[in-house]
């Protein structure tokens, strides 16, 4: 692609390294924020680059946030008995879409994944371990394994189970309403909403 400015080939070089872009949409994307007011281009970036340095973990549950503590694990209104394991933070955004659970979070930071070099201690199952084993936190009766039915998430669940054993909680694994290989954020909301009451005890 020959273009009329290096500016400009610069800027669809960047925004084609974004995952589902190719150079033709870049380039689109581009010609559209030259068009828009300067201000409104100013206000997108600064707000990626506000995002990007702000935006943590929370130091409970690994869930994204703005503050050291997620909303979730702040708020009053939760029931502390319950942690739900996932894999990344889409998994909450489409749990908490479903209005159907009240419990708190554990944000793995990914599913054990040998293909892809991933393996238990790249993920944060130390800090699980931590929030049973630690008598000053909630007192946890539960703990509900969220993954994706795929080989790689029930790798996961089956290694967690392992490791959970020697405490005195109950393990369960959501009913799999959601289709087989599919990733957890694209069950419909009714149907995710479903498996997290209709869930199972892990066996
Ligand atoms: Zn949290």
């Amino acid at each position: 692609m020959e273009f009329p400015s290096k500016l400009i080939e610069d800027a669809v070089n960047e925004v084609s390294k974004l995952p589902g872009i190719g150079k033709k949409t870049a380039l689109r994307l581009v010609l559209h924020l030259l068009k828009r007011d300067e201000e409104q281009t100013k206000s997108l970036a600064e707000t990626l680059i506000a995002m990007r340095s702000k935006v943590k973990h929370c130091r409970k549950c690994h869930n994204l946030s703005d503050h050291d503590l997620c909303g979730i694990c702040a708020s009053h209104k939760r029931d502390r008995s319950l942690i739900c394991v996932v894999e990344d933070t889409r998994d909450v955004l489409a749990i908490e879409n479903t209005a159907q659970y009240k419990g708190m979070y554990h944000v793995l930071g990914g599913i054990i994944s040998p293909v892809e070099g991933v393996g238990p201690s790249d993920l944060k199952i130390e800090s699980l371990i931590d929030r049973l084993r630690h008598p000053d936190s909630d007192a946890v009766k539960e703990i509900i394994l969220a993954l994706s039915p795929t080989m790689e998430g029930d790798t996961t669940a089956f290694y967690l189970q392992k490791k959970l054993k020697g405490f005195s909680v109950k393990i369960s694994t959501i009913a799999r309403g959601v289709p087989i290989g599919g990733d957890l954020e694209y069950a419909d909301e009714v149907t995710l909403g479903r498996s997290i009451l209709s869930r199972i005890t892990y066996e």
